[in-house]
């Protein structure tokens, strides 16, 4: 067993933290109160091989491992959870999806454009009446000849407004499909955008689908597939989720660090009060173990095995602790902590999300509760 980061993943984290810190950090808190898409972030990003992160070189992405990967999310996240999730979905719920189940021609006509930042992916799965029950979805694949006519409405789908291709899941005749969507392909709208409570750079959208024709060629993967790519694209982005809670709950217990330490009440910095100390010194202990949780859930991704098991026990812890630490640091800034010139607010916030996108937490525990209970025989339904 061996904790410690390779050379190259050391040197990575260093070019992460610089690039972040002069690309992203001084633009957050506009990102966030113009709730504006990071776009020239997101270029930027492009060019420093990060929009196609874990692809191969082959397509024109980095090839980073996953663990490298959780890196450079943790880091974004730090300063802007927006810019990180966004990215995330591109790469883990979308790029990845195809790399791992699309034909040779789906992966030569898009890998390299989301590589280059040409084109930004978006998962639309969620329907007004299929949340966490996912597969129930009354959008409807209907082949003819050698197209599918999709029909539907997709809720909340991240990215919307930026991006150049969805995919988007159907029953279809076989069960649930997955099919590449181009944005400008007729019969698909892109509707209203939801107002939220955190992440507001990101565009949450309604997708509409009537009579959007793609070819049979635009299936990811087999007939009746569909169940399967999207539980593999969530496995990876609960992965990437957690490492983005990794990242804005150690940011925060650094904010409220410095800041404890230069709040003078009662003649003292207020660090010097028990009470300061062991909301950071708690916060900290928690940021260590969901640090740990994450590394070794990249790690398990990058053997090939399945990881979906690791992946919901991360993304449930992960919620948890980003939501109870930016809360408790939150309160060590006092009322500069609830106002939005200070940068504890927005990670609040941010850091909320991670307990519904991705599935919510409640449904990553009947995940984890379906192994405990098979074990004793007992078959557990979500
Ligand atoms: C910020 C954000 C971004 C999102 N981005 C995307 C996206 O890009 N693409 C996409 O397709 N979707 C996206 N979603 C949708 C997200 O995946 C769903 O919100 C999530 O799956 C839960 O569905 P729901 O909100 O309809 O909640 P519901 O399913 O209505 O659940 C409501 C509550 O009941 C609980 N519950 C439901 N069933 C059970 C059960 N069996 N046992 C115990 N508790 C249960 C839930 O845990 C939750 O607490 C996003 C959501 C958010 C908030």
């Amino acid at each position: 067993m061996d904790f410690a980061f390779s050379e190259e993943q050391q040197m990575f984290r260093a070019m992460f933290r610089d690039f972040s810190a002069k690309e992203v950090a001084p633009k957050a808190e506009g990102i966030d109160h113009e709730e504006r898409p990071p776009l020239d972030v997101l270029r930027k990003a492009a060019n420093q091989g990060f929009l196609g992160a874990t692809l191969p070189e082959d397509y024109f992405g980095a090839e980073l491992d996953y663990v490298s990967y959780a890196l450079l999310i943790e880091t974004l996240a730090g300063d802007c959870m927006s810019t990180a999730v966004t990215l995330a979905t591109h790469v883990s719920l979308v790029a990845m999806t195809i790399l791992e189940h699309g034909s040779e021609a789906q992966k030569e006509d898009w890998l390299p454009l989301l590589a280059a930042g040409e084109a930004i992916g978006a998962f639309a799965l969620t329907e007004p009446d299929a949340g966490s029950d996912a597969m129930a979805l009354q959008t409807r694949a209907t082949p003819e000849d050698d197209e599918v006519i999709l029909d539907g409405v997709k809720t909340w789908v991240a990215n919307g407004d930026i991006a150049g291709l969805f995919l988007v899941f159907a029953q279809g005749p076989e069960g649930v499909e997955a099919f590449l969507v181009p944005k400008d392909t007729p019969g698909l709208t892109v509707g209203y955008r939801e107002p939220t409570l955190g992440l507001r750079g990101m565009t949450f959208n309604t997708l509409y689908l009537e009579g959007c024709r793609v070819p049979q060629a635009n299936r990811l993967g087999g007939p009746g597939d569909g169940c399967e790519v999207a539980q593999r694209a969530q496995d990876r982005m609960a992965i990437a989720l957690a490492a983005a809670g990794l990242g804005v709950a150690e940011a925060s217990v650094d904010v409220a660090a410095q800041f404890a330490s230069e709040r003078v009440q009662f003649g003292v910095p207020i660090a010097k009060k028990q009470a300061i100390q062991d909301y950071v010194a708690g916060s900290l202990i928690e940021v260590e173990a969901l640090r740990y949780l994450v590394y070794h859930a990249a790690w398990l991704a990058d053997q090939g095995g399945d990881f979906s098991f690791d992946a919901s026990i991360v993304k449930a812890f992960a919620a948890r602790v980003a939501r109870t630490v930016t809360n408790r640091m939150l309160q060590v800034l006092g009322g500069y902590g609830y106002m939005e010139d200070y940068p504890m607010a927005r990670k609040y916030r941010d850091a909320r999300a991670l307990g519904i996108i991705g599935g919510p937490t409640e449904l990553h525990h009947v995940r984890v509760a379906q192994r405990i209970f098979a074990e004793r025989d007992l078959e557990i339904a979500p």
